[in-house]
This record gives structure tokens, sequence and C-alpha cells, in this order.
């Protein structure tokens, strides 16, 4: 057997993984269930953490042109007033800028720019993973495609990146079951408008029974003034009841959600006009995945979703793959193609992932705009009077510290892979 690293799941965290892998001469393959990736989801949020991660492998370039560099972020309540603004990515002090994108814009970016470097014969669509099996040198991948014919591939390594219902995490805890959801739904959408406030601010109004987060994903036609803006309105509902199960396609109705927005119609912002201008909305409930004791098992590991799927409320899902595909890298380049790496990398990023699903569901960012309107109601006339700025300041940093993106740790931190480093 020739030596490769097996990568099942073309996702945002896999093909960051196969671009790390040919950055790195490293030998791999990616099999992806779907039998042609198409552009889905909305837009999503890159700290610049991940985005360092993407401008080493090539990118900063083309990320400019499907993304906005965001520049603040502000927490408001139901009533529209400001509780926290601070400055984002290159205006915070770091490095490298936050970027506010569309998933499928980027998913695209990846894909293109991988089989241009590595060739269409890297990733094979269609191939479903059905499971694995540890041999003493090899990793064996199973897939099946829809005709149901069945196939097995070895490689020196295998990662499951396939996302919040992995087959290869099913295979390493059969008793799992399906995501845990906390009894919020989340409609998503993307419309034509004029971007708000900086024109590069993102927005989190309300608090969790009745959430609106917005953002520019792209940048003002110099024409029509108009941009692209993401949105997410958040409702709660009570977690023993119903709901559909996650789907990132499922489509959604305005009258499920709009009526409680109605009211926020602010001078900055027309909550109920931006949804109503949205082509196409999206419901997602709130789930996520317990944390696990491991993720390897012999010569196979996770990453991604996979791995540590957590609630979509900390601007770091996609940012923390990419980081997972850059620490597997390296800890390869350090330790082989071989179980040591993986037990490397999972040591760096198992307590770490672990954390954020744990603070999501208690201590997110937007933490903050419970402790408001629990004290006021979302009504002030200083938001001195409600809260200090040394706890608004402190809550923030925080969560950036437990994220694994606080401004000085990211900015001195070496970059995860040496520039020019090859597995010898
Ligand atoms: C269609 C889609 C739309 C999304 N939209 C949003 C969004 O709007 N906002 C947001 O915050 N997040 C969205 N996400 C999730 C977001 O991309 C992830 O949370 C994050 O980027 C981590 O990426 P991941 O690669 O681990 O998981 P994912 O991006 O979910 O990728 C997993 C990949 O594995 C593939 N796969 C699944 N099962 C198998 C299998 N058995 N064998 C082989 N391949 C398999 C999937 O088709 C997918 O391409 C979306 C995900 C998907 C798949």
């Amino acid at each position: 057997m020739k030596p490769r690293v097996l990568i099942a799941g073309g996702g945002i965290a896999g093909l960051a993984l196969a671009l790390t892998c040919h950055q790195i001469g490293l030998p791999f393959k990616v099999f992806e269930s779907v039998g042609k990736i198409r552009p889905l989801g909305v837009g999503i949020n890159l700290q610049p953490s991940a985005v360092r991660e993407l401008f080493d492998l090539g990118l900063e370039e083309a990320l400019d042109q499907i993304g906005v560099r965001t520049q603040d972020y502000g927490m408001y309540t139901r009533f529209g007033l400001p509780i926290w603004t601070e400055p984002r990515g290159l205006w915070a002090g770091y490095h490298w800028p936050q970027f506010s994108v569309h998933r499928g814009l980027l998913h695209s970016l990846l894909l293109q720019t991988l089989i241009e470097r590595a060739g269409p014969e890297c990733i094979e669509c269609g191939w479903r993973a059905t499971g694995f099996s540890n041999e003493s040198e090899a990793a064996v991948l199973h897939l099946r495609d829809p005709l149901g014919q069945e196939r097995s591939e070895q490689g020196s390594l295998l990662i499951g990146a396939d996302g919040i219902h992995s087959a290869i995490r099913k295979q390493m805890v059969p008793t799992e079951g399906e995501p845990r959801w906390n009894g919020a739904m989340l409609w998503r959408g993307t419309s034509s408008a004029k971007p708000f406030k900086t024109g590069a601010s993102m927005v989190m109004v309300g608090h969790s029974g009745l959430r609106f987060v917005s953002y520019p994903i792209s940048r003002p036609d110099p024409q029509t003034g108009l941009a692209t803006i993401n949105w997410i309105a958040n409702l709660q509902f009570d977690p023993k009841g119903a709901f559909n199960k996650e789907d990132w396609s499922r489509e959604a109705r305005l009258e499920d959600f709009l009526p409680q927005f109605e009211s926020m119609r602010f001078d900055w912002l027309d909550v109920p006009a931006l949804v109503r201008s949205a082509d196409r909305v999206y419901e997602y409930p709130m789930v996520d995945r317990d944390p696990l004791d491991r993720w390897t098992h012999g010569r196979v590991s996770l990453m991604g979703d996979a791995a540590h799927a957590a609630y979509p409320v900390g601007s770091n899902g996609a940012g923390s793959a990419i980081i997972d595909a850059r620490k597997l890298g390296r800890a390869c380049l350090d330790h082989g193609l071989g179980p040591a790496a993986l037990q490397a990398y999972e040591d760096e990023m198992l307590p770490l992932t672990s954390k954020v699903i744990l603070t999501n569901r208690v201590a997110g960012p937007d933490q903050i705009l419970d402790v408001v309107e629990e004290r006021c109601g979302g009504r002030f006339a200083q938001i001195e009077e409600v809260i200090s700025r040394q706890e608004l300041a402190a809550h923030a940093e925080r969560y950036k510290a437990i994220a694994g993106y606080a401004v000085a740790a990211t900015n001195d931190a070496p970059p995860t892979i040496p520039q020019g480093a090859r597995l010898s």
C-alpha cells in the first residue's frame, strides 16, 4: 500500500485538510457522499486564527473577492439600544482580518483551488463512507454508492470529516444517537440590501429567546449600493417538543417566525423588511453533540463537525474545522503518517473544542444579551446603569480565550505549518 491519507467528507474540513496535505506533499484522497458539490448554506464567519491558515494556503486574494473583512461586532437590545460594540479582525489589532463570507462560495473556492492544484482525481463524489476497519499497517475506509455498490480503500490514515451525522463517528460511538436539541430554532437567509453601521458590521439583537443576527457577506455593488446581507432569526421553544431534524438545506416559511420580529424596526436596521426581501429562508434546529473522550481509534480519527459539533453561536464552526486541518497537517510533519500523529493532533484539539461545545451551551458570546434583558427588559437610559464596561469587556475576552482566538495568542503563535515544510 502506498502511503496516503483518506478523507471521508469533502466539506470545509475535508477540503481544508486536502489542501494542507497537498501543500506539505502528503498523498491523499477525498471521498464525498453527494454526487456533485454545490455552493450551499448561507453566511459564516472566519476568525483571524482561521483566516491566517487560509492566507498560508495562498487564498488571501481569493477570500477578498468572495467575502467581507468584518470591522466590528455589536450587541443591541430588542429595542435596538447599543449594549456593546468592539472592533474585529484588523481593526482589533489582529495581524489577520476576520471574514464574513457565504459558506457556499468558500466551499467552492476550496474545491476549485484543490482541483487546480492537485487535479480532479483527488476527490471522488458519490461515495458515502459507511464505516472503517483498522489493520496493523493500514486504515480501511468502507464506501457505498447510490446504487448500493460497495468498495473499500486503504490508506496510512483515515480522517472522518463527514459532518454532524458522521458515519465514522457513529462506528466509534454506536450508542450516541442523534444530535441534542436545546429548543432553539434558527431561520437563516440572505437578502440584497444596504449594509448598516460601518458597512462591515456584525450585529446581534435581542436575547436568546428572540434574537436576530446579521452581517454583510459581500461588498456593496458600486452601482446600487446593495450588498448580500446574511441574517439569522432565533426563537426558543420547549426542548421536549417536536422539531424538524437538522438539515442545512430545509426551506421554511416566513409566518413560522417573522411575526415575533415585526417590532424590530430601527433607524439603522429594519428587520422585517430585510427578512421579507430574502429569496429563500432555511430553518435549522440549534443542535450539538456531547464532547467525546477520544477521536482516535488506531489509524482513524475525526475532525470538524464530525469531531466537535457545537451550537453555531460563537462564529467559529468553520474556522475550527480549518484549524483542525492545519493541526493535523502539522502533526503529520512532526510524527509521520501513523497513529502518533493522530494522537498528537487529538491531544491538542480535543480539550479546546470540548470546552467550546460546553461554553456555547451556557455562555456563548451572546450571553450578555440575556443578562441585560433580565436586568432591565431591554430598555435603559445609559448602559452603565445596567452593566459595567468592565463586565462587558471581561465577557468578550473570556469567550475569545476559550475559543482560541484572543488577539495576543493569535498574533504570537508561530505558523502552524512552517513555510516550505514538506513531509520528508
Ligand atoms: C449543505 C451544508 C450547508 C451548510 N450551511 C451552513 C450555514 O448556512 N451556516 C453555518 O454556520 N454552517 C453551515 N453548514 C455547516 C458548516 O459548514 C460546518 O459547521 C463547518 O464548516 C464544519 O465543516 P465540516 O466540513 O466539518 O462539516 P460540513 O460542512 O457539514 O461537511 C461535511 C461533508 O461531509 C459530507 N458527508 C456527510 N456524510 C458523509 C459520508 N458518510 N461519507 C462521505 N461524505 C459525507 C457532506 O456531504 C459534507 O460535504 C453547512 C453544512 C452543509 C453540509
